[in-house]
């Protein structure tokens, strides 16, 4: 199926996006690039919600990894997915794109907390709404808080945008016969235990419908491939 005829997606990225050839962190002009791609979507006519990581900053497993407490740990990391947020926000702003962060951790002094009447709002008006802290609690990720938020938002999709360009039966950078996926089902990914998101995002996405379109990011111009259906990706639905 080619990924075409949305009228609301959700877009999340990794925050490994963020640091381009860094090995940790936010690279300013990685982030403007990216905003660039994320503003030529916009410029469709489609409506955005955004969703960043923040794993080029703090996970909260590798903070358990070494002795912390996992709760506290995975609060770190959201608190590492709202700088993101506010980077990618500076970033769209000065391409002239109107953005709203809306954080799961209320912060009234940087964004707004998360209100779906608003958010809702705010999309009618042609701002992209970025969501930041993930589902606000511990034990989940980014993947989760996306879609989440790609459920209530009723967007038609879930956009995930990594480093490959679809999910394939084995590691493309290891093994040079691996395939790409067209289309998957949300059990396969399940059940073979496949690396497209955490076991509850796809869950969530699968019980309300929502195709996840697994893309690469990396590639300029690729989003508007992808969204017009000439580019490379996979559909799980
Ligand atoms: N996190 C969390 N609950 C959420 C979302 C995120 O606890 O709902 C924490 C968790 O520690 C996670 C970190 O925030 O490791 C950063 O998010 P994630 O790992 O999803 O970032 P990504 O891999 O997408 O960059």
């Amino acid at each position: 199926m080619g990924a075409t005829g949305y009228r609301r997606i959700l877009l999340k990225l990794s925050g490994e996006v963020l640091m381009g050839e860094q090995s940790f962190g936010i690279d300013p002009d990685t982030v403007a690039r990216v905003a660039e791609e994320v503003k030529a979507a916009k410029d469709t006519g489609l409506q955005l919600c955004l969703v960043i990581g923040g794993g080029n900053i703090f996970r909260g497993m590798a903070g358990a990894a070494k002795g912390m407490d996992r709760a506290q740990a995975d609060y770190m990391g959201m608190l590492a997915t709202v700088m993101n947020a506010l980077a990618m926000q500076n970033a769209l702003e000065q391409l002239g794109v109107p953005t709203r962060v809306q954080s799961a951790i209320e912060m009234d002094k940087v964004c707004e907390p998360v209100i779906r009447r608003r958010a809702e709002r705010h999309l009618e008006k042609g701002r992209i709404v970025i969501f930041a802290a993930g589902v606000g609690a511990p034990y989940f990720t980014t993947d989760s808080g996306a879609a989440l938020r790609a459920a209530e938002m009723k967007c038609d999709a879930l956009f995930k945008g990594t480093s490959v360009d679809g999910v394939y039966d084995a590691d493309p950078k290891k093994v040079a016969t691996a395939t790409r996926y067209e289309t998957l089902s949300y059990d396969r990914v399940l059940s073979d235990n496949l690396k497209v998101m955490d076991a509850s995002a796809v869950a969530l996405c699968r019980d309300n419908d929502i195709p996840i379109v697994v893309f690469s990011i990396r590639e300029q111009g690729n989003i508007l491939k992808v969204l017009d259906g000439s580019g490379t990706f996979t559909v799980v639905e």
